[in-house]
């Protein structure tokens, strides 16, 4: 039995964490923590912690998980520059895997991102658009964010230089080497991912729907269970499915 805190344990996230686990077998939850509960017992019962609360807290409860020596699982998005520096150095102490996005779906579109953006080259311009629910505080998705990241990685330019967040007004024409990365905010979406190349005469569009958090749930599970034990250090959910890499 692994012991597992969940924390943001009454929001969308971690009730299906929670649930997940609860049916799964293996796990023995020791802490289901939200806003006002006390945090230090719980990680002392706790083999790996797995957090869904939000950004703002993600850094605290890294520092406080080092100093109980214990694994973690990050899954909130829109951490400020601040945040992620206090995360990794708590990564020196103990092993987090830390990702955007858990579903297998998404981590294998990173993969094929990483591919089409070395194939296709400068002579594609490369589009991102996410859609996400009503209720998703932070624009662009932390996912949107990371495949941006990768295309910028493969044409080896600094992502800020290159992002354009939407468009409006006049723009005047697409500069060479922009990525555009574009946000829709609608109901009950729970995250649809779209990486457009569009060339001369054609479109390559890869795109990834997640139809349900049970995805994202069981994709920390399955990261929570890979990380007790675990050299100190940042991890990926691609490290996590052996996509690393490739
Ligand atoms: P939500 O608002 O439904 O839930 C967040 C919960 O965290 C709430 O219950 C809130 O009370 C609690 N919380 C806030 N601050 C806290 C604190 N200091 N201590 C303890 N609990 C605290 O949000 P959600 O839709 O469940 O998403 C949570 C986070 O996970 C967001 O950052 C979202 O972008 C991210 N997310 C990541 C993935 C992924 O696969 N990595 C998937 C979905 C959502």
């Amino acid at each position: 039995m692994i012991r597992l805190t969940v924390v943001g344990a009454k929001g969308r996230m971690g009730t299906a964490v929670l649930e997940r686990a609860r049916s799964a077998g293996g796990w023995e939850i020791v802490g289901a923590v939200d806003r006002g509960d006390p945090l230090e017992p719980a990680l002392r019962r706790s083999d790996v912690i797995i957090d869904f609360s939000e950004h703002g807290f993600s850094a605290e409860l890294a520092e406080a998980s080092a100093e109980a020596g214990k694994a973690l699982v990050i899954g909130t998005t829109g951490h400020l520059a601040e945040e992620g520096l206090r995360v990794r150095r708590a990564a020196a102490k103990i092993p987090i895997v830390w990702a955007p996005n858990f579903s297998t779906g998404v981590n294998l579109l990173f993969y094929l991102v990483r591919k089409a953006a070395a194939v296709l080259g400068e002579e594609f311009d490369p589009e991102i658009v996410e859609a996400h629910h009503r209720g998703k505080r932070d624009a662009p998705s932390g996912t949107a964010r990371r495949l941006a990241e990768i295309v910028a990685e493969m044409r080896g330019v600094p992502l800020e230089k290159a992002a354009r967040y939407g468009r409006q007004g006049e723009p005047g024409p697409r500069e060479a080497g922009e990525i555009g990365i574009h946000a829709i905010r609608a109901g009950g979406i729970v995250g649809v991912h779209t990486v457009l190349f569009a060339g001369r005469g054609e479109i390559l569009e890869l795109t990834h729907r997640a139809e349900s958090r049970d995805t994202f749930a069981l994709g920390s599970l399955r990261a929570a269970r890979w990380v007790v034990g675990k050299p100190p250090g940042i991890y990926s959910m691609e490290d996590v499915l052996g996509l690393a890499g490739g």
